[in-house]
């Protein structure tokens, strides 16, 4: 297993610089964060494996944070609450946590409970996935079914497949090259820019509800990245 990219989110500093150097010296790449905000913005630029999130944070909390993360990813997380917060624990699991751990904890305790999330995760999480879930929007390979905003989208066996496709490489930058070939095969000889005509489409299908997915990367083609259409400035 290659080393797993651990984010911690936690405003004590002593704490988290502690919890930062035990995972090091696991073998873990580490980031750090001391707040919500800094918490959302290093996971969405590190796309890190695993969340170690603290409850309370000043700014936006660990709830929150949690749920922002549950919205578009599975990256699983380990809630750490300060003793007692039972009710804290519950609506932890309700918002996705895979498990949690009641501070104060022994640092070698927390790595086993690292270790074990990622390996669930790794055995469940699976290559092949049925379905993928995005903020607003929803792909099921097996139903070859779409929902976009909450509602049902209608799209052809290619835009299907061009939209799966791209949403499986979430993130990568795809030539048109690439794409053609995923939805006809080697042998189609046409015009690259048949893409451009399915991507527009799937835009206009898929990009009405405030996030926007496919995003031209110039002199390239295209990429999946959910984001909220607010955010994008193109
Ligand atoms: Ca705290």
């Amino acid at each position: 297993m290659k080393d797993a990219k651990v984010l911690v989110v936690e405003d004590e500093e002593n704490v988290r610089r502690l919890i930062a150097a035990y995972l090091e010296r696991e073998g873990f790449d580490v980031i750090a964060a001391a707040d919500g905000h800094d918490a959302l913005d290093a996971f969405r630029r590190a796309q890190p494996d695993l969340v170690i999130l603290d409850l309370m944070l000043p700014g936006v909390d660990g709830w929150e944070v949690c749920r922002r993360i549950r919205s578009g990813y599975d990256t699983p997380v380990i809630m750490l609450t300060a003793r007692g917060e039972e009710l804290d624990r519950i609506k932890g699991f309700e918002l996705g946590a895979d498990d949690y751990i009641t501070k104060p904890f022994s640092p070698r305790e927390l790595v086993l409970r690292v270790r074990a999330v990622l390996r669930r995760v790794g055995e469940d999480g699976g290559r092949n996935p049925e379905r993928l879930r995005f903020p607003g929007l929803e792909i099921d390979r097996v139903r070859r079914t779409c929902r976009a905003g909450g509602r049902p989208v209608e799209l052809t066996r290619r835009e299907f497949d061009l939209l799966w496709f791209m949403a499986a490489s979430r993130g990568r930058a795809l030539e048109r090259e690439e794409l053609l070939m995923q939805l006809w095969g080697y042998d189609y000889a046409g015009d690259p820019r048949t893409i451009d005509v399915h991507v527009t489409r799937l835009r206009d299908k898929l990009e009405k509800h405030g996030w926007k997915y496919l995003h031209t990367v110039w002199g390239v083609g295209y990429k999946f990245e959910p984001v909220e259409a607010r955010d994008r400035a193109e």
